[in-house]
This record gives structure tokens, sequence and C-alpha cells, in this order.
């Protein structure tokens, strides 16, 4: 770690903190409300050691294998840190024990298959002594429905309403709320005025399911306005992807 990508992940984080400062600040909205998810995907261990030096608390991965190896990789660097890990990306079932470990979050649960193999993966890694909290899981909502940015639409026998009463019931995963990514090309007020609007859907069937994933570098400041309580943000944070995401 040279001084000097400290210097620039630090200067990075206060454009990053103004922005959602900034942003609260025009909707009326207490800063405190919405938390940073920093996207440390493609990004060494030794970046995200920094970033917990400079006071960042959750860290967001989408590859199983590459967090699960970072994970204990930055436990040796700071090894009196207590991160967060969340999971944002898709994943495959067979994934789950893989993630159970470390994982303090999964924003991207989409199906009833997914939400059991969490659960009994979440059970297993308690036994093994490996954990023991309940997996805080948020449910992946897709604007448009289309597959391809992973997320599931809310109403129908496979909707997301469907998903959280399903969820509800498994002894292991707490329900805390809704994440969605913004679907590419669409005007992002009216993405995220849906987003909120499926978000109210969730928590007025699911009163403790608070939580709302949305915005990221680009469109932090829209989702900020419509309700988010917790950005995600990468690029803005770290720059251009450094190592290959495998
Ligand atoms: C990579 C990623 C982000 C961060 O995106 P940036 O545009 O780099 O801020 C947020 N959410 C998910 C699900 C991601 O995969």
């Amino acid at each position: 770690m040279t001084e000097q990508r400290r210097a620039e992940l630090a200067g990075r984080l206060e454009a990053v903190r103004e922005r959602i400062a900034a942003a609260c600040s025009a909707a009326g909205r207490n800063p405190g409300e919405v938390a940073l998810l920093a996207v440390t995907k493609t990004v060494p261990a030794v970046d995200v050691a920094t970033l917990i030096d400079l006071g960042v608390e959750a860290f967001g991965e989408n590859r199983a294998q590459e967090a699960a190896a970072k994970a204990v990789e930055v436990a040796e660097l700071r090894p009196a840190a207590t991160p967060r890990w969340h999971f944002v990306g898709g994943l495959q079932r067979n994934k789950a024990r893989t993630v159970a470990p470390w994982a303090a979050r999964v924003e991207s649960v989409d199906s009833v298959r997914l939400a059991d193999a969490l659960d009994a993966a979440v059970r297993r890694a308690a036994d093994e002594g490996q954990r023991d909290a309940p997996l805080s899981v948020l449910l992946q909502y897709s604007v448009d429905g289309d597959p391809k940015r992973g997320g599931i639409p809310l109403d129908g026998p496979d909707g997301l309403l469907q998903l959280a009463d399903h969820v509800a019931g498994c002894p292991a995963l707490r329900l805390d709320g809704l994440m969605t990514v913004a679907p590419l090309g669409a005007d992002p007020d009216a993405a995220f005025a849906a987003v909120e609007a499926a978000a109210a859907r969730l928590r007025a069937a699911h009163p403790a399911a608070t939580e709302l994933s949305a915005g990221m570098s680009g469109d932090l400041e829209v989702a900020i306005r419509h309700g988010s309580t917790s950005v995600r943000v990468g690029t803005a944070l770290v720059g251009e992807r450094r190592i290959a995401s495998g």
C-alpha cells in the first residue's frame, strides 16, 4: 500500500460522503439514515484494509469465491476490525455454503430455492462455530423484469411479496428489506420511484423490512431522493476495477 493510494482512497471517500450528505440535505433527510456500502469486487484486500482504517464499516462483493478469500485476507491484515460483508451479486444455490461463514447480509435473494439453500448453509455454519448471528437478507427487486440485471417482480406466484413470506419463515434468515439495480437506460427518477413504491408494499406486509439498498456511483442522489437507506458505491470510491474479477 503506497501512501499515494491511501491518499487517493481518502480523497474519493470524502467526495462520496459529501455527495451522500448533499443528497440527504436536498431530500430533507438525515445523513445518518443512509449507509455507505463500499463495493470492493476486484479490489485487493489491502485496499479494503485501508478503507477500514478510513472508517468504512461495510463492504460489498459479487463473487462468492473471491469474497471468501478476501474476507480471510482482510481479517489477517486487520485482526481487530469487524467489517461487515454483504454479498450483492447473482448467487448459485451451490455457493450458499461459500457465503455463509462470512456474510452478514445477502442482498440478492430472488428465489425460494436460494433462500432455502442459504437458510440451511447458515444453520450449518452456526453448528460448525463459524457464525452466530442469523443472515440478514434483502430481496432483489427488478423494476423492468429484465433477468440479466437480476431480481424479480413484486407480484405473482414467483414474485417478491410471496418470497418475503417464505423468507420470514426461515429460522436462520432475517428479512430486512429490498435491493435493486436500476435498469440501464431507463429514466432513473421513474425507476427509483417504482422501487420506493415496491419497498413500501414490502414494508406494509413485513414492517421490520425497512432497508432499501439502492443507488450506485452514477445514481446515488436519485436513489436517496427516493428513500434509499444504503448506497452501494464501487467506482467512485475505488476507481476503475483493478484486478480481474474471478
Ligand atoms: C459493482 C456493483 C455496484 C457498484 O457499482 P459502481 O457503479 O461501480 O458504483 C453496486 N451494486 C452491485 C450489485 C454491483 O455489482
